[in-house]
């Protein structure tokens, strides 16, 4: 192997341990009396990809001694049904998260459901109050894939304070939440869209580099600076029909001074960061610190 070849930074690993973790804390929490913490899935509609991730979540969530449920509903569910489903989840008092499966069938507005969502049960921190808690930098759910960046760095040895973070994909989802984190760990944040222009010349800058825009290759390796982070959150499905990230990983990692593969890097992360926020929601529920467990 090359000496010059970038540390991987194995998201599977990291998450079997943050996983551990938390069935630890899970096992602590449910030594008190307390329940163990419930995670809904709602799920709507037949899309395949997103039957692989609930099952993924599903099973990670049993295994650190959750109980999951998913509720099934199907594609024409009517909106008034699917939002009376969010109500019944935020008044039963056995689940502590509910994750509304992304995107939602066509003809179904997201929005007006996740904003019926009880911020405390907002495990995915993305209702429009989990935004406002994590923007001001009050206590709340963290959306899980940039707190899985965050964790994966951190795991790692590689903090944040004073680096400069480029962050390429601007959505709700990845790149603002991420850059608010990021600044809340006194990174210096520049974030990068399709109307960025040098997109090279920015991301050679940079200590660490995530890219999250659903281009596949698109960050090069003369686009790292020798010694960088890069993660890459993008999962793309190639013309084989194999994974691959929006990051060139094999001339990125001859340059980079570390790197997430894909798959197996923020996307186990991100299912981790999930359990560790609905673990948080339970113990609080249930009148617990759950940094204390
Ligand atoms: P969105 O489509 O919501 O956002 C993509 C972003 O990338 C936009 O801000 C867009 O810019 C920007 N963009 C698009 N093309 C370019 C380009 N050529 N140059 C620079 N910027 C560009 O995607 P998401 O944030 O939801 O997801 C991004 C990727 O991450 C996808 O591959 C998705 O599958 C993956 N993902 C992975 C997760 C995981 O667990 N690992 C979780 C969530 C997402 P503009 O705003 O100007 O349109």
């Amino acid at each position: 192997m090359n000496d010059t070849q970038a540390r991987i930074l194995d998201g599977k690993a990291t998450a079997k341990a943050v996983r551990a973790d938390v069935a630890a804390s899970v096992a602590a929490l449910v030594a008190t009396g307390a329940k163990p913490p419930g995670l809904t899935v709602v799920l709507v509609g037949e899309d395949p990809a997103s039957q692989v991730y609930v099952r993924n979540k599903d099973r990670a969530a049993t295994e650190a001694g959750f109980v999951v449920d998913t509720v099934r509903l199907p594609a024409d569910v009517p909106q008034a049904e699917l939002e009376a489903v969010v109500e019944g989840l935020n008044a039963n008092d056995d689940v502590h998260g509910v994750l509304v499966q992304l995107p939602l069938p066509k003809g179904l507005d997201a929005d007006r459901v996740i904003d019926r969502l009880d911020p405390d049960k907002d495990v995915d921190g993305l209702s429009p109050r989990s935004v406002a808690n994590w923007t001001l930098g009050r206590p709340g759910h963290r959306p899980c894939t940039p707190a899985g960046c965050i964790e994966i760095l951190e795991r790692h040895d590689l903090p944040l304070e004073g680096q400069h973070v480029v962050i390429v994909g601007r959505s709700m989802l990845v790149g603002k939440p991420l850059a608010t984190l990021a600044l809340a760990r006194n990174a210096t944040v520049t974030v990068c869209h399709s109307r960025t222009r040098d997109l090279a010349g920015v991301c050679r800058a940079a200590d660490v580099i995530v890219a999250a825009v659903g281009v596949p290759k698109l960050v090069k390796g003369d686009w790292v600076k020798p010694g960088a982070a890069v993660l890459d959150v993008g999962i793309n499905r190639g013309e084989d029909g194999k994974l691959v990230g929006d990051v060139d990983f094999a001339a990125a990692s001859e340059v980079a001074g570390a790197i997430t593969p894909v798959p197996g890097g923020i996307g186990p992360m991100t299912i981790a960061m999930l359990l560790s926020n609905t673990f948080q929601a339970a113990a609080r529920a249930q009148g617990q610190d759950p940094d204390a467990l």
